[in-house]
Order: C-alpha cells, then structure tokens, then sequence
C-alpha cells in the first residue's frame, strides 16, 4: 500500500486521485477504506454475486467537508471547502437493469463522475439510495461490492512491474492461462506475446512503454480477470490512432458482454447503442431514452449530439505513448 501513497498524494486532483485509485487496481480500495465516511456497518450482507442490478433512488448529493478528502493537500482541500455548499446531485432515480447499458451525458460539470462513484461507495449518498443487486450499498460489504464492480477510465494505470504483475492485481490467483485468455479477449494477447519476455516483460520508462490505447486494453484484460456483473467506464475523450481505437472497441464489446455497464460516454456508437441514456444537467436527469427518441425531442440532447458525439467521432489521428504513472 505505501507504495500507492506517492503517485496518489502527488496528484494535482482529488477527483482524479480517486477514479485513478479505482482504476489502477481493486486493492487500492484499501485507500478508500481509510475516508472516514465509508465505513461496513457490523451487520453488513454481502451483495448477491452477479446480478448486476443498479438502482438510484431520489438520490441527492454534496461532496463532504475537506476533512474527508483524506489524501488531499491543504491547498485542494481549501479549493474544495469552497465548493461544499452546492449540491451536486439533486434528486436521480434511474434503474440500470441486468445486463443493460446505460449512457450518462450532459455538459461538463452535470455531475456523471460523481453519480459513478457512488454507486462503488467511494462516496455515501447525502440522501436518498443506491442499491446493488437490490442491497443499499451502505448495507453491503465493502469486499462483495466491489467484487461486483470494475472501472475502466482513459488513464489506466500501470505500475513498473511485469506484466503478469499488473494483471493479477486483479485477479491475485490468476494462471498464466487465465491471463493469456484475458489479453486475448482484450486484444492485446498477439502483442505481448510478441514482446521478447512475454508476460514477464516490465512495464514502463525502462521497460515497454504501452501507448495510450495499449494501456487501456491492459484495463480491459484486468476487468475480465476480475469478472464482475457491473462495469463503470468513463470513455475516452482523446483520440487513439484508428487501429488502437478499432481493437479498443473491439475489447469493450467482449467486457461490457452480459454485464450492467455505466458508460460516460464520449461516442456516437456508444450513444447509439445504449438501452438508456441519461441526460444529466445540472445534478439532474433532465432527458431520459433512446438516442433516435431523443435526437427527436429537440433538446439537450439533441444540441449535445450536434456538438460533441458527431465531433467525437471524426477521425483525428493520435497517438500518445506513456508509461506508468
Ligand atoms: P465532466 O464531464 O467535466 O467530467 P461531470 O459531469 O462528470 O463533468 P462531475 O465531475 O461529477 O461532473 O462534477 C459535478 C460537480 O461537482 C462540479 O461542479 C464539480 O466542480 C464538483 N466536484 C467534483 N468533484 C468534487 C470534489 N471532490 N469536491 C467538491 N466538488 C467536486
């Protein structure tokens, strides 16, 4: 653990600390266990293994005092104490059935980072519920929520270990057959195994440097290891050069396969694709259905695929290649 201690307290952002901790590996849950406000009730049940049922309930929303932002710097928690007052989330009910993918958009700052981070308990709803596989998660074991829970954001993390390390953070037991699978479903297999030392290859500045779309299949590799019946994905926004963007989706669509996923989503196919959208504005579900049931409507939603989703899909060749961070 006190190795995650330095990249953690050396970011800027306390939001990003925090959905990196989520991404970077499930273990890193520990650090969450230190907040304070998140604490297993002693009569706590665990959540039923793979149901996948996601459930908002009139849920509303602050971000606590700084006190609680425990990996914070004064000088962030100052910043956040300023912010406090205003509710983030006013009033969100929604139901993600098993299996279902439901979209989150809405301008910046309409709270969809927020709302995905409640339902793995990072944070504790102000009022109101949500409820995994029917359990309020404030009743549920900390250990079977998050077995049920994994998160692919755009900055995955890796750590300066080999591969086969990297991978089985999500997975501790996990045979190398196990993880040969796992690259295969992600796309990445034909890679590594092309690597001179395979999965024992070390990751980073003095080792092999995954580009930005490498290291997000890495993500999808340990979300399959790890298996669980939701997946939260905050979509890229950055482009990745068409080929690593084609075997990206192509990994998403073997993960998301027969799981409740929550997309914050940033593309016209995903959008397209979704059960449900929810058009958040301002801590509100303001439009809510099928993307040609919106477009229809007229509305924000409407105006947000104008504007952001025919734009996101334009191709704009781009490769980033860093290493650990
Ligand atoms: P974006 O698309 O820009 O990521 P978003 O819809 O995901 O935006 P959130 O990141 O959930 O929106 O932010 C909603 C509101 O909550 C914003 O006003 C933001 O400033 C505020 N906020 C986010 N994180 C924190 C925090 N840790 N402490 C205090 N306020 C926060």
């Amino acid at each position: 653990l006190t190795r995650l201690y330095g990249p953690l307290t050396a970011l800027s952002n306390v939001r990003v600390d925090v959905m990196s901790a989520l991404v970077s590996f499930d273990r890193v849950f520990e650090v969450l266990d230190l907040r304070p406000s998140i604490e297993e009730k002693p009569d706590a049940v665990p959540v039923p293994r793979g149901n996948g049922r996601v459930e908002l309930r009139d849920v509303r929303f602050r971000y606590p005092s700084g006190a609680d932002v425990s990996l914070a710097s004064l000088e962030e928690v100052a910043t956040l104490d300023r912010t406090i007052s205003e509710p983030v989330l006013r009033g969100v009910s929604f139901t993600a059935e098993p299996g279902q993918m439901v979209a989150l958009v809405g301008p910046s700052g309409a709270g969809k980072s927020t709302l995905s981070m409640l339902i793995p308990r990072v944070y504790d709803v102000s009022d109101g519920q949500v409820l995994v596989g029917g359990v309020d998660v404030r009743d549920a074991t900390l250990a079977s929520l998050r077995d049920e829970i994994g998160v692919v954001t755009q900055d995955s993390h890796l750590f300066h270990e080999s591969i086969r390390e990297n991978l089985r953070y999500a997975k501790p037991e996990a045979t190398d057959d196990e993880l040969w699978t796992a690259l295969a479903g992600a796309q990445i297999a034909d890679l590594v195994r092309s690597l001179p030392d395979g999965l024992d290859t070390t990751v980073g500045e003095r080792g092999y440097r995954f580009s930005g779309g490498e290291k997000q299949r890495i993500a999808i590799a340990r979300l399959l290891l790890k298996a669980p019946s939701i997946v939260i994905l905050d979509e890229a926004t950055a482009h990745l050069d068409s080929e690593s963007e084609a075997a990206v989706q192509r990994a998403l669509s073997v993960a998301l396969a027969g799981r409740t996923a929550l997309v914050i989503a940033h593309r016209l196919s995903t959008v397209r694709d979704a059960d449900q959208i929810l058009v958040l504005d301002g801590g509100r579900i303001v439009e809510r259905g099928r993307h040609d049931e919106l477009v229809a409507v007229g509305g924000l939603y409407a105006e947000l695929y104008r504007t952001q989703f025919a734009v996101a899909d334009s191709p704009a060749p781009y490769t980033d290649a860093t290493g650990p961070e």
